[in-house]
């Protein structure tokens, strides 16, 4: 098979499984428990806890571990009052989406190449807003946007209204789940105060996410019972699986700059295969803003669908935008969003590269795809 889907799933390495396996085996000990043998397994929990925090320049303390970035944004949202409003960018993920409906919010409009219209954000930036969410990079289009920028125009709506004598809280929250491989984050520095970590899309485990809170930041528990990570979120820890994140954030540690060099010249000769299809290919977002191992298409005219499906008859693994937006069956929110028409939508791949591809597997993949859609438009067109 030739998997191009690796911001849906990545593959578990053989080192991070190793890492896990004795918490589920000799060292299954509850952390909470007073002997011996599970103070050293808490000791453990703590360790991975401080890696993946130090990964983004925090520290263990500063996260609460949560079942994937889906609870992890879900509590984040909790950081606004019940008179405050959330500003939300109209690309996000459904995770952030979904769950700004429990509060006042409004949406920030993204321009044609998914990056947030910072004119629309400042217009948006009403006394009430108290809780800012925009995604490091984008789920379907890898679009990277400018956080650093975003936190300086908070810094002075912030200041702004200390003068007015407003001490509404304003902060920024991050969905950094897509491109923690890719790019090198530091919370202080691009200034966020909450920001999502998902351990799926860097080769660990399902169902294991992280909430980098900032100081003074409060927030309100999404399960209460054993008071574990804070009183945020209680449960026995999942320590096998943290210490499968962290272990997957150290192979990652230190290599952004060789994998971006890597995706860009893969991504490269996808695209110069796909440009020769008998179907011109519009490729999403811009590479100047988006990460390099994107590579959204639409062939407008065609089924994404029906290639997906005879591309899977061949074995090559693609999807339409989101796989979960996908799995619902209606159009992508994001690619309505930056203003594709129905026909674009329609044909409309989302290719994304990770360590399961190399130059041979993306060049076979890319012959594939254009024999694929060649076929396909014979079929309807010639
Ligand atoms: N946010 C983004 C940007 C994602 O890509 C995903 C996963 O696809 C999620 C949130 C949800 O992550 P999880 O399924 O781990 O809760």
């Amino acid at each position: 098979m030739i998997y191009l889907d690796h911001a849906a799933a990545t593959p578990v390495s053989d080192k991070v499984l190793k890492a896990m396996k004795p918490f589920m085996t000799d060292d299954f000990f509850n952390p909470s428990s007073a002997y011996l043998p599970a103070a050293r397994v808490r000791g453990m929990y703590e360790d991975a806890k401080n890696k993946i925090a130090n990964f983004i320049g925090a520290k263990g303390n500063d996260l609460v571990i949560t079942s994937g970035a889906t609870e992890a944004n879900m509590l984040a949202c909790t950081a606004v009052s019940k008179t405050g409003k959330i500003l939300v960018l109209e690309t996000e993920h459904a995770s952030v989406l979904e769950n700004v409906k429990k509060y006042k919010y409004s949406t920030v409009k993204a321009d044609k190449t998914g990056l947030i219209n910072l004119t629309d954000l400042k217009a948006k930036l009403t006394d009430d807003v108290e809780l800012v969410s925009v995604s490091l990079a984008n789920n379907e289009l890898g679009t990277i946007q400018p956080l650093a920028e975003i936190s300086q125009i908070l810094k002075e709506v912030r200041l702004s209204r200390l003068k007015k004598g407003i001490t509404t809280q304003l902060l920024l929250h991050s969905d950094a789940s897509q491109g923690l491989a890719l790019i090198e984050l530091n919370v202080a520095r691009l200034g966020v105060d909450l920001m999502t970590l998902n351990a799926a899309k860097v080769c660990g485990p399902k169902g294991v996410g992280a909430l980098y809170v900032g100081h003074g930041v409060r927030l309100n528990p999404v399960s209460m019972g054993g008071g574990q990570e804070r009183g945020l979120r209680a449960g026995t820890e999942n320590i096998a699986g943290v210490v499968g994140f962290a272990t997957a954030i150290d192979a990652v540690k230190g290599h952004s700059t060789a994998a971006r060099k890597k995706y860009t010249t893969l991504v490269k000769s996808l695209k110069s295969e796909l440009e020769k299809a008998k179907v011109e290919p519009i490729f999403l977002g811009t590479p100047k803003h988006q990460l390099a191992n994107f590579l959204p298409v639409s062939f407008p005219g065609l089924d994404a669908e029906r290639l997906i499906f005879m591309l899977e008859e061949k074995e090559v693994y693609v999807s339409t935008g989101a796989a979960c937006s996908a799995s619902k069956g209606e159009p992508s929110h994001v690619l309505r969003a930056i203003g594709l028409s129905s026909k674009e939508i329609a044909g409309s791949l989302r290719i994304s590269l990770g360590v399961l591809n190399n130059e041979s597997n993306v060049k076979e993949a890319g012959k594939i795809i254009r024999e694929v859609v060649d076929k396909e438009y014979a079929r309807l067109y010639d």
